[in-house]
């Protein structure tokens, strides 16, 4: 049976469905309506003002792709101009070949790029020498968790480097869903209480930050980067660590498969939610450390650092009954532990979200 016409300019052929609405569209009014959508969210959400620099946080995978080509060609009528920014964790075998990608797209689309690398930012320390230190403790399966930190700070520290007022990532609307599914069964108040809406406004001094593709489905930014022939890099990180986020990834495939909303609802529900008084996490403070926003002592990342220092890896994710930190020693961490001479070999199991973890 021969494709319909396309339902928005009624002269081509359909090559797909969307896949929430059903409409059939052509590759062009696709990628059109697409980009509008984009438009539309950061225009409502009022995420970028005009005249904003913005730090595109840029890892060569395909929702970056996707937002940083999606941004470019709205940047215009948005009165933003845009930087690349990415973060070099220091993984062997891995984000040497994601770089590429990103090196690729800065060229082919002219924009400025910056690399900020774990080592440099964290007196020595990259994710592979992370790995190192943890395997063993009980903590190895939770690289990507120590990387979230650390990048969230890497990526905070390459916008200011470029003079960035604003830091957009590309979470999708399932990444999304995925956290706020993940914080419920985790039933982190205080993560729920911080997840909803499109970004953050930039408490505590950080620079603001939102996800303009929040509301777009992981299968459309697929379809955009197919339709755009969009040159990105889908290979899975060597750290595949049994992360919780894919129970929570495999939960919403089973709740979308009855109700193809699900993803989408559960972002609005997360926007919605209202948490009592008494479950309301205190007011953050700031790091005793280095000044960033922190919920206890010490900020997340000093958190971390201050545990490898001590041979102690360790991270304050989740909700904290502990009570606040003890502030550790105030040096820079030692030297990380020296290269064997091999990376370390995949975990068992598999995150397959590459980089979701990071950016939250
Ligand atoms: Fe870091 Fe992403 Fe690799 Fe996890 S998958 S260790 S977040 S680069």
């Amino acid at each position: 049976m021969p494709a319909p016409q396309c339902a928005s300019c009624h002269a081509a052929r359909a090559a797909l469905r969307r896949p929430r609405s059903g409409q059939a569209l052509c590759g062009a009014c696709f990628c059109a309506a697409f980009e509008a959508e984009v438009l539309h969210t950061v225009l409502a959400g009022r995420l970028l003002p005009p005249g904003a620099v913005v730090a595109v946080g840029a890892s060569g995978g395909k929702d970056s792709t996707v937002l940083a080509h999606v941004l470019r060609e709205l940047a215009p009528r948005l009165g933003v101009s845009l930087r690349l920014v990415a973060v070099d964790e220091g993984i062997g075998g891995y984000r040497d070949a994601a770089l590429a990608a990103v090196r690729r797209q800065a060229a082919r689309w002219d924009l400025p790029l910056t690399v900020v690398a774990y080592a440099d930012l964290f007196g020595g320390w990259t994710m592979d020498a992370v790995a190192r230190s943890t395997a063993g403790s009980g903590r190895s399966r939770a690289c990507c968790t120590f990387c979230g930190v650390l990048r969230r700070r890497a990526l905070e520290e390459g916008a200011r480097l470029v003079g960035a007022t604003h830091i957009v990532t590309g979470h999708n609307a399932d990444d999304m869903a995925e956290t706020v599914l993940m914080n419920f069964l985790r039933g982190d108040a205080g993560r729920l209480a911080r997840g909803g809406g499109l970004g953050s406004r930039g408490e505590g001094g950080a620079l603001p930050r939102c996800r303009p593709l929040q509301l777009a489905s992981q299968k459309e930014v697929v379809l955009y980067a197919h339709f755009r022939r969009l040159d990105y890099f889908s290979e899975e990180c060597v750290y595949a660590p049994e992360a919780f986020r894919g129970h929570a990834r495999h939960l919403l495939k089973l709740l979308e498969a009855a109700r193809p909303s699900a993803a989408l609802d559960l972002v609005h529900s997360a926007e919605r939610l209202a948490l009592a008084p008494a479950a309301r996490p205190p007011p953050p403070g700031a790091c005793s450390r280095c000044g960033a926003l922190a919920s206890r002592a010490l900020c997340q990342a000093c958190a971390l650092l201050d545990g490898l220092q001590r041979g102690r890896p360790r991270l304050a994710i989740g909700k904290g009954r502990g009570g606040r930190d003890e502030e550790g020693s105030s040096g820079p961490p030692p030297p990380p532990p020296s290269d064997p001479g091999s990376a370390p070999g995949p975990a068992a199991g598999g995150c397959g979200a590459t980089c979701k973890e990071r950016c939250e």
